[in-house]
């Protein structure tokens, strides 16, 4: 028994690691994949036998023979299936369809106000469907639909545990699954972005990095061992609620002192209006301000670097990533405002961090939890 079911993982894992050479390269010699993949010509044969049936890939002919018989050319058949990604925050709600590439081929973004979670899926039905009808897709070819939640998820149970920025508690996606007629995967936020930053983005060549989420709130996805690591009880990475002051303020989750409450796009946002005496004034108008070079507000932005830097500092300290990569909401308008973090973080205390340890901003950011929830139904066909 044991035997058999080794034998089918190792012929599950030989099917990922095809179809992830076709995925990164798209045209393959079928000699190509016994070589760079050190499998045997059996295994390839019957493997690529199974692609072909399914319509999954295609013989495209045959390249020029060095001797003896010519070899066999495959392309992969990159729109034979698609995927949803959705990233559904407090106000906002983006939905991306993709082909077995990660091609986007459409999507659509909703905002709403006090809406109940039963309703925004309702919504999602609607635009998942047709958008599959308005490419011709019927749901038998759709992979899955990947959501990315801001709160604690229970990704095996498909479960959201709590999360008070969307309005609900305890919520479970298996109704969700069978209302939609495909399968949903659920996870947190961070950690889904942080699968981005692993799979496609600045984490591709790092074995361990943390990736800070910076909106509403500040979460934190931890990649260890080039894999996201959740915890006992999926709270892993939640350093917007580590104590980094004894201020009297409360925080969301009823503590006081956290992170989030001086790093996150809304503390800005409030240092500002407070400084302003404008509750009315957004972060576009913050930015406005700093580009005419207004002294104060150039105070306000230094003092927020400070305090976002003492929790990467924290994080530095406590985790020893490679690097610290900052993403999130926040970041297209940061990244232009701000010099490089490294030397924020040289600053101050040179001698403890190594000169490998970085910082920077991500790359794919603000979609890397958009990005990462899509590449959740595409994570066992592939082996991410
Ligand atoms: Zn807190």
């Amino acid at each position: 028994m044991t035997h058999k079911i080794d034998q089918s993982i190792i012929r599950n894992q030989n099917r990922a690691h095809i179809l992830k050479a076709f995925r990164a390269n798209q045209i393959i010699q079928k000699k190509d994949l016994v070589e760079h993949l050190n499998l045997s010509i059996t295994t390839v044969t019957t493997i690529t036998k199974q692609l072909l049936d399914e319509g999954l890939i295609e013989m495209v002919g045959f390249s020029e023979s060095t001797g003896g018989r010519k070899p066999l050319v495959f392309q992969f058949i990159k729109d034979a299936s698609v995927a949803f990604g959705v990233d559904i925050s407090p106000h906002t709600m983006h939905i991306i369809m993709v082909n077995l590439c990660s091609e986007i081929i459409d999507q659509e973004k909703m905002t709403y106000e006090d809406t109940p979670i039963e309703d925004l899926l309702e919504s999602l039905k609607g635009m998942i469907h047709a958008m599959l009808k308005k490419h011709q897709y019927t749901m038998d070819r759709c992979l899955g639909v990947g959501l990315s939640l801001p709160g604690i998820v229970d990704s095996d149970q498909k479960q959201l545990i709590h999360a008070p920025n969307l309005n609900t508690h305890v919520y479970d996606f298996q109704s969700f699954s069978q209302m939609l007629g495909c399968e949903v995967f659920v996870e947190n936020e961070a950690n889904v972005a942080a699968f981005a930053e692993l799979i496609l983005g600045d984490a591709r060549a790092v074995d361990h990095a943390v990736f800070v989420s910076i909106s509403e709130g500040v979460g934190c996805g931890i990649i260890s061992d080039h894999k996201v690591v959740k915890g006992t009880y999926h709270k892993a990475g939640e350093f917007g609620h580590m104590r980094v002051s004894s201020a009297p303020h409360t925080c969301r989750c009823g503590r006081s002192g956290c992170w989030e409450l001086y790093a996150s796009e809304s503390a800005l946002l409030n240092a500002y209006r407070q400084h302003s005496d404008n509750p009315k004034l957004e972060l576009d108008d913050f930015f406005a301000a700093y580009e005419k070079d207004e002294h104060e507000v150039q105070g306000i932005l230094k003092a927020y670097l400070e305090d976002l830097m003492v929790g990467v500092e924290n994080i530095m300290l406590g985790l020893d990533p490679q690097v610290i990569i900052i993403g999130g909401k926040i970041i297209s308008r940061l990244r232009h405002a701000v010099p490089d973090l490294n030397v924020l973080l040289k600053e101050r205390h040179h001698t403890i961090f190594s000169a490998e340890n970085k910082v920077m901003f991500s790359q794919m950011s603000p979609f890397s939890a958009l990005v990462g929830s899509s590449l959740l139904p595409l994570k066992e066909m592939f082996g991410f």
